[in-house]
């Protein structure tokens, strides 16, 4: 009797806006009694994708014939429960379509092949009689009756190759066989060099250790750059690698650089196990797969780690939480701070967010909206398990002493025309360079000028594709688009008239100030640090190390630079450009200003010299920079905490923007106007647009925003859903919905 496969229902990486995950029947053929979660291959109109089996029986009436059947099963452990309801929590929060997430998450096609084969050796049964070399001999005495080896261990271990064994497996003297690769991690040792922790550092470890068996619970572990906050979740690591547990650390890509990974190294004597975009596709494999099938891992990885099926993890933790960099705004925009909080409560976990400038919203969700520390340092938020614990740590270890900081205003100390270091701030690198010590000048302006206009007609230099400047490179000869990418050569001609010579540059970029400080200080080593000049992590690596040795006098840099490096011999820090993060004004630039000026300021004096920041601003009375000169951080966070209680923006209100672009604008801007005629029309909740976005072409694309507000209580999801479900999107249009947003352009 034949009897018909049953049919079960999988959902499938596609692009379809639902409430639910959208789940296509399919026959299970040889996928029959899988369990829920596992990963099998189906035919999608013309191509084979991989999908996850939902659920078991038919979503509706089908007719079996019609259905096609699952082709592969995916060589791999199903999915865990948890994990499928964290991708469906994210596609709910986000409205990203489940099967976008789901790519995400699936985004290592290799991990589901079966493994890959490796030929081993043992000795054969009959020898054969054939002639016999010293390096053979090494390998058959090495070889006793029972063992076999890889080829490649056995090669090394009797100093032949793999050549010869082959060549010796030929001549009968080997018998070769071939087995699955096992791919064995590094397993990182708990107590390979652990510090001794401080009485501080060890209360804090030793009060979220307590809870770490308890399901979920959140901390903001709150302290100055070197207070010794790494130490503290090393300390909680360490016990996770003896409890056999997983973990994940959520870094921002620019915060891994090798010197973290050196420490975590010295640490736990194994190099960590690393995730994100540039780690080769069988080492992905190898993590995805250990991921899922619950080894003892730390992995410390960019945002996307996020998505890796962890299936045993004892803690997340996320360092420098506050940084942007979490923010993901392509297909799929979430925040991975939020998300992992999110799975971390999913799979009842702790979960600690590391940070010397705590982001508003964390700093909210510890200290409640009066943003002020009433209730003292670890106070549980009145036992209310949503509220993150506060741990503060105040004091730098070894007594280094933060930078004294300092405004000048530009107003009164102007820099001639072209030039952009005022006569303190040349001051000062002078004293430094005396001294033997180094100073970073901090100006977070790629290339050489933003801004080239032709003298003789007036065109500004832009990009054809993009409402926006091109931006002068002069160490690579381009002029280059920020937005899509867009180069061109270099010429000295304007495109609009033709006229040679006439091509002005405006503004300053780190190549225009390195000229500058060429000029003022031709004694001087410099180098230029941003992501032009060190793209690749081996010529960063080999900066940082000069910088690090002292064989740099001036660092002119940009973020890049500014952010989490140690660099001993540092003892001035010149923000050239304080108030380029306020200008545009968006919600989080005071907040932005705050975080990266404090940082930048922070390189200073790390060791044992005294460190002094001058920040050159021509509104040095801004709020901002008063907290940042009294070094009040707690003051800044509460008045910004005041402000944005005030306006009812985020934490305090929902935001969501709606970005809807096309290449033809006639088309989008008619939907745009279908799309307001539906507005929806609730009490206190606001609808702002549509309105052309700030930058409204983005590589031919013209794009127009809606802004969503809603109270906190109200769901913001639910009001977006219902109201874009009530028009079909033309095809053309890509609708791009952003919960949360942090990018206003
Ligand atoms: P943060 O993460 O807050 O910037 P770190 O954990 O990196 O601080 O600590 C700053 C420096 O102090 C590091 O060089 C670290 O090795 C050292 N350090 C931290 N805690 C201790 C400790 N208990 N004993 C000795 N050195 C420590
Ligand atoms: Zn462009």
């Amino acid at each position: 009797m034949t009897s018909l496969s049953a049919i079960i229902q999988i959902a499938v990486p596609l692009p379809l806006r639902r409430k639910e995950p959208l789940t296509y029947d399919y026959l299970a053929g040889i996928a029959e009694g899988l369990p829920i979660g596992s990963i099998v291959k189906v035919p999608l109109g013309k191509r084979e994708v991989w999908g996850i089996i939902m659920a078991h029986g038919a979503s509706k009436e089908v007719r079996p014939e019609k259905l096609k059947t699952v082709s592969e099963i995916a060589d791999c452990l199903p999915l865990s429960a948890s994990h499928i309801r964290f991708l469906k929590a994210v596609s709910q929060w986000s409205l990203a379509p489940f099967g976008m997430v789901m790519k995400m998450m699936l985004s290592t096609p290799k991990a589901f092949d079966p493994p890959s084969m490796i030929t081993h050796y043992k000795r054969a049964e009959d020898m054969a009689e054939g002639r016999m070399t010293p390096k053979r001999e090494r390998v058959l005495s090495f070889l006793d009756d029972e063992m076999s080896l890889d080829g490649a261990t056995l090669a090394a271990e009797t100093g032949t190759s793999q050549a010869i064994l082959k060549t010796m497996a030929k001549a009968g003297f080997l018998t070769s066989f071939e087995r699955p690769k096992i791919d064995k991690l590094p397993e990182p040792i708990a107590d390979f060099n652990p510090v001794t922790l401080s009485e501080d550092q060890l209360e804090i470890a030793k009060a979220i250790s307590k809870q770490c068996e308890e399901g979920y619970s959140a901390h903001l572990l709150d302290g100055v750059t070197g207070s010794g906050k790494t130490e503290v979740y090393f300390h909680l690591v360490a016990e996770q690698i003896r409890a056999r547990k997983q973990v994940m650390i959520l870094l921002p890509e620019i915060a891994l650089t090798t010197a973290w990974q050196s420490r975590f190294e010295a640490r736990f004597g194994v190099k960590p196990l690393i995730w994100h975009s540039s780690v080769t596709p069988a080492m992905r494999r190898i993590l995805w797969r250990a991921a899922l099938q619950g080894e003892p891992m730390v992995v410390v990885g960019a945002r996307s780690a996020l998505f890796l099926p962890f299936s045993n993890l004892g803690l997340i933790i996320i360092d420098e939480e506050h940084e942007q960099a979490f923010k993901q705004e392509d297909m799929v925009f979430y925040h991975a701070r939020d998300m992992a909080v999110m799975r971390a409560h999913i799979e009842q976990l702790p979960v600690i967010l590391a940070t010397a400038t705590p982001s508003l919203e964390s700093w909210v969700n510890a200290l409640g909206d009066k943003g002020r520390d009433d209730k003292g340092a670890g106070d549980k938020g009145g036992g209310d398990k949503t509220r993150y614990q506060h741990w503060q740590m105040k004091a730098r270890i070894g007594g280094a002493h933060l930078p004294q900081i300092k405004m000048v205003d530009l107003k009164k100390d102007k820099p001639p025309a072209g030039r952009w270091l005022s006569s303190q701030l040349i001051k000062e690198i002078e004293i430094a360079l005396a001294q033997g010590s180094q100073t970073l000048l901090y100006l977070n302006r790629r290339g050489y000028a933003p801004l080239s206009i032709c003298e003789a007609c007036g065109d500004k230099a832009v990009c054809d594709a993009c409402d926006s400047w091109l931006v002068t490179h002069r160490l690579s000869g381009s002029r280059q688009c920020h937005h899509c990418g867009y180069r061109q050569p270099l010429r000295d001609e304007c495109h609009g008239c033709g006229t040679k010579g006439q091509m002005r540059a405006y503004g300053p970029g780190v190549e225009r100030l390195a000229e500058e400080v060429g000029s003022l200080f031709p004694e001087a080593r410099y180098c230029i640090f941003s992501s032009d000049t060190a793209s690749r992590p081996e010529v960063a690596a080999e900066m940082i190390r000069a910088i690090t040795e002292n064989e740099v006098d001036i660092i002119i840099g940009t973020q890049m630079a500014a952010k989490g490096h140690h660099f001993p011999h540092l003892s001035l820090v010149g923000v050239v450009d304080a108030d380029l993060g306020l200008a545009g004004g968006d919600l989080r630039a005071a907040e932005r200003t705050y975080q990266i000026l404090s940082q930048a300021s922070g390189r200073a004096g790390r060791a044992h010299i005294e460190g002094k920041a001058l920040l050159q601003s021509y509104e040095p009375d801004n709020a901002v920079f008063h907290a940042l000169a009294a070094q009040d951080r707690d003051a800044f966070l509460a008045l910004e905490t005041a402000l944005r209680k005030d306006a009812q923006m985020p934490p305090f209100a929902r935001l969501a923007a709606v970005i809807l672009s096309a290449g033809d604008q006639m088309l989008v801007e008619q939907f745009a106007n279908q799309m307001a005629a539906q507005k929806p029309a609730y009490k206190d909740v606001d609808i702002f647009g549509p309105a052309p976005a700030p930058i409204a072409r983005i590589r031919g694309r013209y794009r127009i925003r809606f802004l969503i507000r809603t109270p906190k209580q109200v769901n913001i999801q639910q009001i977006l859903r219902d109201w874009i479900d009530k028009q079909p999107v033309p095809s053309g249009i890509l609708l791009q919905i952003d919960i949360d947003p942090y990018n206003f352009l």
